[in-house]
């Protein structure tokens, strides 16, 4: 390859890219960078192999994609699991703000719901009733 050659490949190749993100501009995406070391990878691969389709593993920014539906979904099932209680203690209505006086009382169901919206204890969220 020439040196014009590669001066036009590189600038074709700038050009594409420069299409690229102002369509994603347009369409108001960002990206969002994660570095993983090998055994998450490892980890990520295997959960888009069996989590895909039948035509074949999800892309890794696919597999995030669905996943962060599926979280999305989570988390309104258990705003709508709530919504209307208030806490038996502070009277705020769930999931409740900041700054409820009985905040960290296990007996305040806001300090419970809040609890509940992390990763890993759904279960008790789903067993605790206000
Ligand atoms: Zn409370």
């Amino acid at each position: 390859m020439t040196v014009d050659a590669k001066q036009a490949a590189k600038e074709k190749a700038n050009k594409r890219k420069k299409a690229s993100r102002a369509r994603q501009k347009d369409k108001g995406l960002t990206a969002v960078a994660l570095m993983l070391t090998p055994a998450q990878m490892g980890k990520l691969d295997a959960l888009r192999a069996v989590r895909g389709p039948s035509s074949g593993p999800y892309a890794r920014t696919e597999f995030f994609e669905q996943l962060l539906l599926q979280e999305w979904a989570h988390y309104q099932a258990q705003l709508d699991h709530i919504k209307g209680q208030c806490c038996g203690m502070c009277g705020d209505p769930l999931p409740g703000k900041e700054g409820c006086r009985d905040k960290g009382d296990g007996n305040c169901a806001q300090t419970w719901a809040r609890q509940a919206f992390g990763f890993g204890i759904s279960h008790y969220y789903q067993n605790k009733s206000v």
